[in-house]
């Protein structure tokens, strides 16, 4: 099934829910950056969350940034993803892998250790909204619903699941569950959504079952007077860097160090971190920054 993300209400609007399928961003993004299958989790489960966290914004252009910095040999996690539907991210050590944990599963939490994570929410103008937890698990899942419960008193659900095996990812995405303030004092119904979504055992059995994002919503909240909205949203990995851009940052090292790299190096390579494109700027390319730094300095 194509990579999409659907919204829906319930209990007359006193529950928000996001189901989000994200298999192929989560396969691209294993083949982009080479991830060991731990690191693969851990990223695809960053993602999707990035993407469910997106999901409720209400201007076009609006994103997400997730920071997992955890002391852990994974090192840092960054995902940005977009209420557009698209995301892209990367993780410090992508090669690090890890033995199972006590559950049979990947050992995400164990590989990210403890730490923070960051959230920024960044509407397009003015100043972003950004806040900082600690990991509670490291597992992802458990840190953004605790986010979101505390610094966005939003109490929440989050299942987050990827599974990889040897043939790449075949099951990835999440489920985001929660209650709003005219449904914050029903304690029944809170008490009920708990129990089903610790029921539910994670997200990618169900994806491997067969059920379409709507079954699983429906499943979950059917009984609850569900809405489910009619677009469905399509999600895939998308990064904006271009050659221009990576131009306009050598540009902005100055002559002395363009120089520099022309006698040295004979040219210049960076690699963008977030999609691991690589761009070679020759040494054509560095004379023309030099010459354009020098006609913009020149006076009158
Ligand atoms: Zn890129």
């Amino acid at each position: 099934m194509a990579d999409q993300l659907i919204r829906a209400t319930a209990a007359d609007g006193g529950i928000r829910a996001v189901g989000a399928i994200t298999t192929r961003l989560t396969e691209e993004a294993r083949q982009r950056h080479r991830l060991s299958y731990v690191a693969t989790a851990a990223l695809g489960r960053t993602m999707a969350a990035g993407l469910l966290m997106a999901s409720n914004m209400k201007r076009a252009g609006s994103r997400v940034n997730v920071r997992v910095k955890g002391d852990g040999p994974l090192g840092g996690i960054l995902v940005d993803a977009g209420v557009d539907g698209t995301v892209r991210g990367f993780v410090e050590n992508p090669s690090v892998e890890l033995a199972p944990n006590e559950k049979g599963k990947l050992n995400v939490g164990g590989a990210v250790g403890d730490g923070y994570l960051y959230v920024v929410r960044d509407v397009g103008y003015g100043y972003p909204y950004s806040s900082t937890v600690e990991l509670i698990s490291g597992e992802i899942g458990d840190d953004v619903a605790h986010y979101l419960g505390t610094s966005e008193q939003t109490p929440s659900a989050v299942v987050l699941g990827v599974f990889v095996g040897a043939k790449g990812v075949t099951a990835a995405g999440g489920l985001l569950v929660q209650v709003l303030p005219k449904a914050a004092a029903d304690e029944a119904l809170i008490e009920t959504l708990e129990s089903r979504v610790a029921a539910l055992k994670g997200f990618t059995p169900l994806l491997q079952a067969g059920k379409s994002l709507t079954e699983i919503l429906r499943d979950l909240l059917g009984d609850m007077g569900l809405v489910i909205f009619p677009e469905t949203q399509m999600l895939r990995f998308y990064c904006g860097c271009s050659f221009e851009r990576v131009l306009g940052a050598l540009k902005m090292l100055g002559e002395t160090e363009l120089q520099d790299m022309i006698v040295k190096d004979r040219g210049a390579e960076a690699t963008c971190d977030f999609c691991g494109t690589v761009y070679q700027a020759t040494e054509e390319d560095l004379a023309q920054l030099i010459d354009d730094l020098q006609k913009e300095s020149a006076p009158g």
